[in-house]
């Protein structure tokens, strides 16, 4: 019985030892399994973004090759960038949607995973791009993008549709620097931008005029003179006192295909005696000191929006020098060139009134842009004039009288005549 009661014992030893040593198998083989699986999952390491709501670069990096597949869809504005099953290991700050990116998007779908970008409105695609990064540690997907009007959106859909989805290139390569926009129906389109607004009032004279009531006036007397003529479409960035950022002010212009951006300010200057009209076109160099004080004083205002931008300022400089395209800073350099003689049979102008500067509103890479500096709240005889509806009327006449040989020379150039 003992040792029987022992035999058995033993044996109910051996069982358990062999039980366990199966669990211990079976615990290896899963957790292999386990291994081998998280290891053919893709992994996503990081994310960045940078950019305002006029362009944004989208960087985001894997561990190896991605095989990606992207493709847009409408209602709202989003890309979608289809992944094979990923491993998100992002950080939640650097994916907080800002700029034209409305909202950042990412997880499983079961056979794959997911990426999605919502934009602010519409959006073209300019690049996107799959890269080895140098450092060999893995690959990065990088995108850019930047505002754009629905009708390229829609355009670039239904491409889209022709070319079965995928990896479709963006349309944008080829519209920017195709000279005039040659939508059916384009009709020559202005954008006013009456500078500062709402809490950003700008320039003060010491009798208390305010810059951003003055360039108000002066846009709507612009606009209905333009609208008059009958043959331009015409928009305002704000026709009432809000405040707007530079880079919104930048993507309103894009949405509506703009072929002109006419920016109105009314600065102050130390010197008293200084008096007279500037017209300023964009450069990565100032055409002299005071241009430069006067473009730093300008891309003050985004600071009113509380935008933290210090962080993404060297990248955005890097996009903005990169924006400048040729072909566009022609054409807001011949149109500045025709606003300067305009003015002058009207207007005072001031010495040299044909300058440029890093103005951040001026950035649009395909809407010729100027920004004129109608006269120095600083300087009393500016101020009255500023203020006198009959001058301002003539002023505007000048300006309406340089669109007209503007929108006709860009006309000429259309048609090959
Ligand atoms: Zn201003």
């Amino acid at each position: 019985m003992g040792s029987a009661g022992t035999a058995d014992k033993r044996g109910r030893a051996a069982g358990h030892v062999l039980r366990l040593a199966w669990v211990a198998l079976l615990v290896t083989i899963l957790s292999c399994f386990a291994v081998a699986h998280a290891d053919t999952l893709l992994g996503a390491t990081g994310y960045k973004m940078a950019g305002d709501a006029a362009k944004m670069r989208i960087v985001v990096n894997f561990d190896r090759e991605p095989d990606i597949k992207w493709f847009l869809l409408r209602g709202p504005y989003r890309l979608v960038v289809d992944l094979p099953r990923t491993r998100f290991a992002l950080d939640a700050k650097d994916v907080k949607p800002r700029g034209l990116v409305r909202a950042v998007r990412y997880g499983d779908q079961g056979h794959g995973s997911r990426l999605i970008l919502t934009g602010k409105g519409p959006f073209a695609v300019d690049k996107l791009d799959v890269l080895k990064n140098d450092d060999g540690s893995g690959y990065r997907i990088a995108i850019d993008m930047s505002a754009a009007s629905e009708r390229e959106f829609d355009e670039a859909l239904a491409n889209q549709a022709l070319t079965t989805g995928s990896t479709v290139s963006g349309g944008k390569g080829e519209r920017v620097g195709t000279g005039p926009i040659s939508a059916p129906g384009h009709r020559f389109t202005v954008v006013i931008d009456p500078g500062h607004g709402g809490v950003d009032g700008g320039a003060e004279s010491s009798a208390g005029t305010v810059e951003k009531d003055v360039t108000l006036a002066f846009a709507k007397e612009l606009r209905d003179k333009l609208a008059a003529v009958g043959k331009y479409d015409v928009y305002m960035t704000r026709d009432n006192d809000v405040y707007l950022a530079l880079d919104e002010r930048v993507r309103i212009a894009r949405q509506h295909e703009a072929d002109l951006l006419i920016s109105i300010h009314a600065d102050t200057i130390a010197v008293k005696g200084l008096r007279g009209a500037t017209v300023y076109t964009l450069s990565d160099k100032a055409s002299d000191p005071e241009a430069q004080a006067l473009a730093d004083r300008e891309n003050l205002s985004d600071q009113f929006a509380g935008m933290k931008i210090e962080d993404d300022n060297k990248e955005v400089t890097d996009i903005l020098i990169d924006l400048i395209r040729r072909e566009t800073h022609s054409f807001s350099m011949s149109f500045a060139h025709t606003l300067v003689g305009q003015l002058s049979t009207s207007v005072g102008l001031i010495n040299n009134p044909q300058r440029s500067a890093g103005f951040r509103v001026l950035k649009a890479p395909d809407v010729p842009s100027v920004l004129v500096e109608l006269g120095y709240l600083s300087n009393v005889k500016d101020e009255a004039q500023l203020l006198s509806a009959d001058w301002r009327g003539k002023a505007a006449q000048s300006i309406t009288n340089a669109v007209a040989l503007f929108a006709a020379a860009k006309a000429g150039t259309a048609t090959g005549g």
